[in-house]
C-alpha cells in the first residue's frame, strides 16, 4: 500500500427506484414527492403506448403526452418540445424511453429549467448524467449542466421486456463502455472504480441471462441494475477516446449508437491498456478473463452482436476523415492519440479482427 490517495468525488442528487411495475406504480408517487402536479410525458413514437400508460397512472398530474422524441435530439425536435411543454403549462417532464426520449427531456430542462423524471427503457445510462446533447446542421453538441440531471430515475424491468435481444446486447455494451472509460478517467475516484467494476461484472452476467431468456424479469432487473451503475460512472467522470470515436462515427457518419459502441470498445481498450494497466486488469477481473479486450469482443460477439464497422455500413474511405476528426478534438485519454493511432484503432474496428496482444497499436 504505497499509493497516496488523491481524489475528488461528488454524489449527484438523483433518487433511484428499481422494481418490476415501478413505471406505473412508483412514478405518480415520485411526482408527488417532488411537488409536481402538471407533468408532460415524453417518448418517441415507438414508446407512445407505454408513455400513455404512464400518463394514465399520473391521472390529474399529467398535463399531456408528447411523442416527438428522435435520435440525437435534433434542434427542431427540442424547439417543438419546449413549445409543447410551455403550451401545456407543464411544471416538469417525465421521459419514458431510451437515450433519445431522455435526451429530449434534458433539452427541455436546459431551456426551461423544468425538472425531469426519467423512466428508462434501454441501458444507455443517460438518466444518470448531467450531460445534454443537441444536433444542429449535422453536428452534435454536448454539454454538462446540473439542471438536466433527472431528479428521480424510475427503473422498471417490465418496460425492457420488449427490448429486442440484439438491441439489449448492444445497449448493454454501450453501458459497459461508460464503466470501462470511467476506470481510466482523470476524475475517477475509489467509488467510481468500485461501481465500474461491479457494473461490468453485473452487465456481462445479465446480458448472458437476457439472451438465454429475454422474458426473464430477474435478468432484466439485473441488466437495469448494471445500467444504473455504469450510467452513474458516466455521470461522474470524463470519457476518453472511445466515446469521442463513437461520437464522430454517429454524428458525422450516422452509424447506430449502441452498435457502434459495441464494435469499437475492445479496440480502444487494447490501445489504452498499456497506459492504463489497472483499468484493463479491473475489466479482466470483472469478466473473469485473462485479456480484457478479447473478453469484451468474445462477450458481445458470442451474444450475436456485430463485430465490425464494415457490417454497420461504414465505408473504408471514411476511416481517415473519422480519425482526423477524433484526433483533432480535446478529451482526456490515458494514452496520447495521434491521427495515425486513431486510424489504426478505427481500421481494426472496421475489419473486426481479434484485438488481442498481437494487435499492432
Ligand atoms: P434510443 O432511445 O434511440 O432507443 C433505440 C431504439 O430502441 C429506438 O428505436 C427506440 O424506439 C427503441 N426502444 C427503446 N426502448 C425500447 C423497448 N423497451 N422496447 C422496444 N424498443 C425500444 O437509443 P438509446 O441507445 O437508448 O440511446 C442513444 C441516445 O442517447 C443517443 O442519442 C446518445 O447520444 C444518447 N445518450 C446520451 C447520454 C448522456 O449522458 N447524455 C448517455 C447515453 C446515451
Amino acid at each position: 500500500m504505497t499509493d497516496i490517495l488523491d481524489f475528488t468525488h461528488e454524489t449527484p442528487p438523483t433518487r433511484v427506484v428499481l422494481r418490476p411495475g415501478a413505471a406505473l406504480d412508483a412514478t405518480p408517487e415520485e411526482a408527488r414527492r417532488l411537488g409536481l402536479r402538471r407533468l408532460l410525458v415524453l417518448s418517441g413514437e415507438r414508446g407512445a403506448r407505454t408513455a400513455r400508460a404512464v400518463a394514465d397512472a399520473l391521472g390529474p398530474a399529467c398535463a399531456g403526452v408528447h411523442t416527438g422524441a428522435r435520435m440525437h435530439v435534433p434542434a427542431d425536435v427540442a424547439d417543438r418540445g419546449v413549445t409543447v411543454a410551455r403550451a401545456a403549462g407543464a411544471d416538469g417532464c417525465v421521459a419514458v424511453g431510451g437515450g433519445s426520449a431522455i435526451g429530449l427531456g434534458k433539452a427541455i430542462a436546459l431551456r426551461t429549467g423544468l425538472p425531469l423524471i426519467a423512466v428508462p427503457s434501454t441501458y444507455s445510462g443517460s438518466e444518470m448524467t448531467p450531460v445534454w446533447g443537441l444536433t444542429e446542421h449535422g453536428a452534435k453538441r454536448t454539454g454538462r449542466d446540473p439542471a438536466v440531471l433527472p431528479r428521480t430515475v424510475v427503473y422498471d424491468p417490465l418496460l425492457t421486456l420488449s427490448l429486442p435481444v440484439a438491441l439489449s446486447v448492444t445497449s448493454g455494451v454501450n453501458a459497459l463502455a461508460h464503466a470501462v472509460e470511467a476506470l481510466y478517467a482523470p476524475d475517477a475516484s475509489p467509488l467510481t472504480a468500485l461501481t465500474a467494476e461491479e457494473g461490468i461484472r453485473a452487465m456481462a452476467a445479465a446480458l448472458t441471462s437476457v439472451v438465454a431468456g429475454p422474458e426473464s424479469v430477474p435478468a432484466r432487473s439485473r441488466a437495469l441494475y448494471a445500467a444504473w451503475l455504469c450510467g452513474s460512472c458516466l455521470g461522474a467522470t470524463t470519457m476518453g477516446l472511445h466515446h469521442k470515436l463513437c461520437h464522430v462515427l454517429g454524428g458525422t457518419f450516422g452509424l447506430p449508437h449502441a452498435e457502434t459502441h459495441t464494435v469499437v470498445l475492445p479496440y480502444v481498450l487494447a490501445f489504452n491498456a498499456p497506459a492504463a494497466p489497472g483499468a484493463a486488469a479491473a475489466v479482466a477481473r470483472a469478466l473473469d478473463a485473462q485479456d480484457a479486450p478479447e473478453a469484451l469482443r468474445d462477450l458481445s460477439g458470442g451474444l450475436g452482436a456485430p463485430r465490425s464497422l464494415a457490417e454497420l455500413g461504414l465505408k473504408e474511405d471514411d476511416l481517415e476523415v473519422a480519425a482526423a476528426q477524433a484526433a483533432g478534438q480535446a478529451y482526456p485519454n490515458p494514452r496520447p492519440v495521434t491521427v495515425q493511432d486513431a486510424l489504426a484503432v478505427l481500421r481494426a474496428a472496421y475489419q473486426g479482427r481479434p484485438p488481442g496482444p498481437g494487435q499492432a497499436f
